[in-house]
């Protein structure tokens, strides 16, 4: 197989449907998306999991409005989120943006509409109508888990107005987390890569990146590179629901948990996040 980066041949990673670039180190995997399908569907709670990640992806969100305020052309106005799921994003946005969300999973896009955020259920770019157009166009943990990238980002560049900004928050290979997982791997203990590569969950990744490799990628794609910026993969406010949800009923072990994190978030601010976020500008 060949580097979807740079072309050259790929080498087996760490798991059977695993591979890497050695000169790029760009990573992908074979693992095949269900998104709509209930047999892997029922493998997730969905409420109990947007309690434990909301904290977190709600403060995450602010942090990139922000950036999107600061680094598009004056007077942008429309922000299209795609694979836009609970909506949390557009809430953040919509104080500043005219916003409009793409959401493929059924389940969640009704979940968006009746909370009155504007999201039509479908793919991107399939849901939008002809020649309908963005200032912004954002992908929110959704770029890695589509198979054909080079498109959708030929439909981000058809989709953007004139020097429309694309925003990709995204998973970084680079990541203090993602590094121990591949560790493991290679020791013969796969779980906690599978889990960062969401294997058996009904979208699984199947690109890992780090943001040099991704500018290389979306710059060959009539793009060029405006900023990039780390978000925490742990904040303290949240951190509580999360570690429940891992499935921990032990008070007493969900509280020792809970402050060897706080007291690990210093320590881990050192090291590379496991998760970006890259702009880029139309050519
Ligand atoms: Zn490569």
């Amino acid at each position: 197989m060949n580097c979807i980066v740079c072309g050259s041949m790929t080498s087996s990673g760490v798991a059977p449907w695993h591979t890497t670039c050695r000169y790029c180190d760009y990573e992908s995997a074979a693992l095949a998306p269900r998104i709509n399908d209930l047999a892997s569907h029922a493998q997730l709670n969905e409420r109990d999991r947007e309690t434990a990640l909301r904290a977190l992806r709600v403060e995450n969100f602010q942090a990139i409005v922000e950036e999107a305020i600061h680094f598009a052309q004056p007077g942008a106005r429309s922000m299209l989120d795609v694979g836009c799921a609970h909506g949390w994003f557009l809430e953040a946005a919509r104080g500043h943006f005219v916003v409009l969300g793409i959401e493929p999973d059924a389940a969640l896009s009704e979940h968006a509409l009746a909370k009155g955020l504007p999201v039509r259920a479908g793919y991107f770019p399939d849901a939008l109508e002809e020649g309908e157009c963005f200032d912004i166009i954002v992908f929110n943990d959704v770029i890695e888990h589509i198979p054909d990238i080079h498109a959708a980002l030929a439909a981000c560049r058809e989709r953007l107005a004139p020097e429309g900004l694309l925003i990709l928050n995204l998973p970084s290979s680079r990541g203090f987390f993602y590094k121990v997982a591949s560790l493991l791997a290679r020791l013969g203990m796969r779980g906690p890569f599978e889990r960062l590569w969401q294997k058996g969950l009904p979208s699984p990744h199947v690109h890992y990146f780090n943001h040099r490799n991704l500018s290389r990628l979306v710059s060959k794609n009539g793009f060029f590179p405006v900023h990039f910026f780390e978000l925490p993969a742990l904040r303290v406010r949240g951190l509580m629901e999360r570690l429940r949800f891992t499935g921990q009923s032990n008070r007493a072990i969900l509280w020792a948990q809970y402050v060897a994190i706080v007291c690990a978030i210093p320590v881990l601010s050192m090291f590379p996040s496991d998760a970006v976020v890259c702009m880029f500008r139309k050519r």
